[in-house]
């Protein structure tokens, strides 16, 4: 399995070796990417990759986080980004209004920087799907896009997917209030569809064990265990071509 969201990080965890060789431990993670917040976070991020055989990465920087977009073309200048798969995540986040305007100038620079470096990119879309999909189709990022965490939306979810993106789901999917996130499984073409644990952020208790989230999938569309790991893995190396 390919976890395709993670935030490991010495300002997300506390013992952040201690959850790395966790991560090193299970044999079923074959691979991780590991995503960037800010310009500290992105930075050790690209450290963590080089360190560690399991660990890919991104530069971003979040809508809610401070930052330069410039500061991340300088990382990848100056750092060994072999491993380095993607930018983000960026979008927007409505939980802070005020903050909007500069949350889409970030978005439309990471855009443009990922079109340069031709790396995809990893949306975070905060009861946004609407504003971000417009922007989207303004400036189209190349190497294509995911909607992590993806709130579902069957209307949003046709446009994603005309635009050949695709969405990760994690663990909300397995909550009992999940109705309309299995309506959107149910509904993407499987090719479209990757997995994510977004650690330690949506999935609190079993640390990286995304198996809940793998049966529910497996569950509502059929396959074996090994036909949907070798679908979801393929889906994420074809998105994330450096995996
Ligand atoms: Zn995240």
């Amino acid at each position: 399995m390919i976890d395709t969201h993670a935030h490991f990080n010495s300002t997300d965890l506390k013992n952040l070796k201690q959850e790395i060789e966790i991560v090193n431990s299970k044999p079923y993670l074959n691979k991780i990417i590991n995503v960037g917040l800010d310009y500290e976070t992105s930075k050790e991020v690209v450290e963590i990759s080089l360190r560690e055989e399991k660990f890919y990465g991104t530069l971003g920087i979040h809508p809610l986080h401070e930052g330069n977009i410039s500061s991340l073309l300088e990382l990848y200048q100056q750092l060994d980004c072999s491993k380095i798969v993607a930018l983000g995540e960026t979008g927007l986040d409505k939980s802070s209004p005020d903050t909007l305007k500069q949350q889409e100038k970030k978005l439309l620079e990471t855009i443009e920087l990922a079109n340069f470096l031709s790396l995809p990119i990893i949306i975070h879309a905060d009861n946004t799907n609407r504003e971000v999909i417009d922007i989207l189709k303004k400036q189209i990022p190349k190497e294509g896009f995911v909607f992590h965490c993806f709130q579902p939306d069957l209307e949003i979810l046709d446009e994603i997917l005309k635009m050949n993106g695709y969405i990760s789901v994690g663990t909300p999917i397995t909550r009992k209030t999940a109705k309309k996130s299995l309506e959107v499984i149910k509904n993407i073409p499987i090719e479209n569809l990757l997995i994510e644990l977004d650690y330690p952020y949506m999935s609190k208790e079993s640390t990286i064990d995304g198996r809940n989230v793998f049966n529910k999938i497996k569950l509502i569309r059929g396959y074996t265990h090994r036909e949907l790991e070798t679908i979801l893995d393929n889906n994420a190396k074809k998105l994330f071509k450096k995996l």
